[in-house]
């Protein structure tokens, strides 16, 4: 089946997923709202992702070597931060420029150093290493939004929304360290906002100017860093697989060495072949990234610049440092070894909204099956992963008498009571209603009957397989919840 982009975002308006934000006027470029269930599906994505790097994360022997377990916590930080930390890291200083980028090659070029439309790298590669060139329409970098604060104007009072999420991590290193007692290797993890002014927002929400962030900083002796690199890299990709991506949809791409940053010893991008790409093409969820000591040493020292094979701090004219580091020593102690080092840090860097479309992509799907009076008729459905879907259970009286609506409203009380997000609905034939829940995605339908007056029982109808068992009512909920847990 050929899924359209259409009919998915179509779905997700009608059934209350995604909205346009402010749509009653007119719509903002670039901007989403998530409705009743959009919101609790990315709550379960967001979920998904905090449980595996942080809450359940407890691997150990991961490395030869390594310390048995290693210790993974959170952060929250703020969206808007000292505007220093953007001139350091050199975001700040790409934030004016037009930029064009040659798709094959990756390399991103001012748009006035293009001055035709050739990619400029294209005369020093020998032949046959640079296919032919496709070069972007010029495009704002860097994209940072820029606001004010207080009643200070012009310079003094300029300062940014984030574009990342990572930057919080690596300046709240040395306060995790000193606060709580981890030891390297560990991984500090945030959600949250981050903002990009994005020229070009498009595809629904795979390009928007506000979107969430689920990123992870996982900081290591540098000798051990590239094995590490591996161990996120692959774990990141199963995650996906996990939670219901087929694996011809999803690929692990790793950069070309040219495509990569000038602190990076390897990148790899998790991609999923979303539907409005064309055939072979796939668009970036996620990129695992080996960042060396770059942020770290960049807050330290400043503005960090490749010289040769080494970073340098940037220098103007005067021999002046371009952007000051805060100054503070962000190096770690080993107190075993006696080792002192800037720690070296892989990042898986995720989003959560892309995330959330690719299992809406996914989940999509229509099959054919018989209405109420036997016709066969499409019926389309949602196959989302349990702990993914924004409703678990559904509950039906069968009709709307003989005690069937009390008995449905206490068991649905009762879902609710043990944390299971359950709806009830006894609106029209029962085929239509599981059509309304297929729809969403619910995995289970439950439905009370003639007979659970008589002996007690219910039927509990399987989403995918159609299968429906008869258990007792009494044992509803703990059947639901042992079903949830795969
Ligand atoms: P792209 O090349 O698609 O612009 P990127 O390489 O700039 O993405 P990163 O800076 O690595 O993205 O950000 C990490 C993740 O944040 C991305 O993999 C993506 O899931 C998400 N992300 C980045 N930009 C956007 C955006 N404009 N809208 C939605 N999600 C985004």
């Amino acid at each position: 089946m050929t899924k359209s982009m259409d009919t998915i975002v179509s779905l997700c308006k009608r059934r209350g997923f995604i909205f346009p934000s402010s749509e009653i006027y007119g719509g903002l470029k670039g901007f989403w709202d998530y409705g009743p269930l959009g919101v609790e599906l990315k709550r379960n994505v967001r979920e998904a992702w905090w449980q595996d790097m942080i809450t359940n994360h407890n691997e150990r022997k991961v490395l030869e070597g390594a310390a048995d377990a290693f210790s993974m916590v959170g952060l929250e930080t703020s969206i808007v931060m000292h505007p220093q930390v953007w001139k350091a890291v050199g975001h700040y200083d790409l934030f004016h420029d037009l930029m064009i980028d040659c798709r094959e090659c990756k390399a991103r070029f001012r748009a006035d150093h293009v001055p035709t439309s050739q990619c400029p790298r294209k005369p020093s590669k020998p032949p046959g290493e640079h296919k032919e060139c496709q070069l972007t329409e010029p495009r704002e970098f860097n994209l940072m939004f820029k606001t004010i604060i207080g009643a200070l104007s012009g310079e003094e009072g300029t300062a940014f929304l984030r574009p990342e999420t990572a930057q919080g991590m690596f300046v709240n290193f040395k306060n995790v360290v000193d606060s709580s007692r981890v030891k390297i290797p560990f991984g500090i993890a945030q959600i949250g906002k981050s903002f990009r002014n994005e020229i070009t927002p498009r595809n629904f929400t795979f390009r928007s100017r506000e979107f969430e962030q689920m990123e992870m900083e996982f900081f290591c002796h540098p000798d051990q860093s590239r094995q590490w690199y591996e161990y996120w890299r692959n774990r990141r990709f199963q995650w996906y697989i996990n939670l219901g991506i087929t694996s011809d949809n999803l690929i692990l791409r790793d950069h070309d060495p040219n495509e990569l940053s000038h602190y990076s010893v390897g990148t790899a991008d998790v991609e999923y072949a979303f539907p409005f790409l064309p055939e072979g093409e796939y668009g970036e969820l996620e990129g695992i990234a080996h960042r060396g000591d770059f942020d770290l040493r960049s807050h330290m020292e400043g503005k960090l610049v490749r010289d040769g094979d080494d970073l340098v701090v940037e220098q103007d004219e005067h021999g002046q440092p371009t952007h000051r580091g805060s100054g503070k020593d962000l190096s770690y102690f080993n107190d075993q070894t006696r080792e002192r080092f800037v720690p070296h840090v892989i990042e898986p860097a995720a989003g959560a909204d892309r995330a959330t479309l690719a299992f809406l992509c996914e989940a999509y799907c229509e099959d054919e099956q018989p209405d109420d009076k036997g016709k066969p008729q499409t019926r389309v459905l949602m196959r989302l992963h349990p702990q993914l879907a924004p409703v678990k259970a559904a509950v039906f009286p069968l009709i709307k008498k003989e005690g069937m609506p009390e008995l449905a409203a206490d068991l649905y009380g009762e879902l609710k009571a043990a944390g299971i997000t359950s709806v009830y609905d006894q609106q029209g034939a029962i085929g239509r209603r599981y059509r309304r829940q297929d729809e969403i995605g619910t995995p289970f339908c439950i439905t009370i009957d003639g007979e659970t007056t008589s002996d007690g029982t219910v039927t509990i109808r399987d989403r995918d397989s159609l299968q429906q068992d008869r258990i007792p009512l009494s044992e509803t909920v703990t059947e639901i919840a042992r079903r949830l847990r795969g």
